[in-house]
């Protein structure tokens, strides 16, 4: 059977996560963004020192979504925190919990997570088309090919 071909819009982590999810279900997958680069807001998110996520109970952390909690509950318990880090381990980016509770790699910066979630991205055969706009469906849907 022939394997679905997705374009994720965004490198950003959402689409990177996305693109990495239909990669390991089999999907041939490229990633186009309008930057010259992917992940760029999440780089500058590590300049500060890069918060992954929050150490505290599952119930109190979905607390937090107040009034979406009950939406986003499920795709939380899913990927809870606790996965996180361990997505983050398995990339080779070792974590930890702040004094707050609140959960950073190690070195405190993205690059290295990125760096690392690049290559296995691209090992799974996930193409990048940087420099590529999205700009909306044509009238025609055989144009958006
Ligand atoms: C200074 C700063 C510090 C932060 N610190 C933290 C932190 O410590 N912890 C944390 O969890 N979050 C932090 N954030 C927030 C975090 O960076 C964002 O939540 C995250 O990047 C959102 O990911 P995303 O994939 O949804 O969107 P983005 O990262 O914004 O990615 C979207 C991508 O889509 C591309 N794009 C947009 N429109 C188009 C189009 N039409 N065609 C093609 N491509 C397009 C963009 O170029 C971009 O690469 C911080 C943000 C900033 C600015």
């Amino acid at each position: 059977m022939e394997r679905a071909r997705v374009a994720v819009v965004g490198g950003g982590p959402a689409g990177l996560m996305a693109a990495g999810a239909l990669a390991e279900r089999g999907c041939t997958v490229t990633v186009y963004d309008a930057m010259p680069s992917v992940g760029r807001k999440f780089l500058l998110a590590g300049r500060g020192g890069l918060n992954l996520t929050h150490a505290e109970p599952l119930a109190d952390f979905l607390g937090r979504y107040g009034a979406r909690r009950d939406t986003l509950a499920p795709r939380i318990e899913a990927f809870p925190p606790q996965a996180l880090r361990e997505w983050a381990h398995g990339l080779g980016v070792e974590t930890f919990v702040g004094s707050s509770g609140r959960v950073f790699p190690q070195e405190m910066k993205a690059a290295p997570l990125l760096r690392a979630w690049l290559a296995r991205l691209r090992a799974a055969g996930v193409r990048f088309a940087v420099r590529h706009r999205w700009l909306g469906w044509a009238e025609d849907p055989a144009q958006d090919g």
